[in-house]
């Protein structure tokens, strides 16, 4: 709980039981998560619009971002220290394993450099790579 107060201090975000919580989901799971699985852990403690919320002030805090899934789906992963109130910084890929579902960043892992032809201007890159995870090999 020592952690979660001092992110949610430094994010000048007050800390909440639910932000608390969450907070610490993301914490302990080396896995991006999605919105069905924080809300299978909380629920029903709290509700919906708690958990939007709390995700929503996450993401404009700069403390998790998020990762577009091949599917179209969204999940959510810790950002590093980088990541400002103000701005997201990413350069990491994102790895899907098609045998356990699960999503990770890779943080050592950097996107290369694009080479765009003029007049192309980029703002943002995901990249994700799909395989086989090292517990599902
Ligand atoms: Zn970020
Ligand atoms: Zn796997
Ligand atoms: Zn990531």
């Amino acid at each position: 709980m020592r952690i979660q107060r001092q992110i949610l201090k430094e994010s000048n975000l007050r800390s909440t039981p639910s932000r608390s919580k969450i907070l610490g989901l993301f914490l302990h799971n080396p896995h991006a998560l999605s919105y069905s699985d924080i809300e299978k852990e909380v629920a029903p403690s709290f509700d919906r619009v708690t958990v939007y919320r709390t995700l929503k002030s996450f993401l404009d805090k700069g403390i998790i971002h998020k990762i577009l899934d091949d599917s179209g789906g969204l999940k959510y992963g810790l950002c590093s220290d980088h990541c400002t109130n103000t701005e997201h910084q990413h350069d990491h890929v994102h790895f899907k394993c098609t045998q356990c579902g699960q999503t990770s960043c890779l943080d050592e892992v950097e996107i290369p450099a694009f080479d765009l032809p003029g007049g192309y201007k980029i703002e943002e890159v995901n990249l994700l790579i799909q395989g086989t995870c090292p517990s599902c090999r």
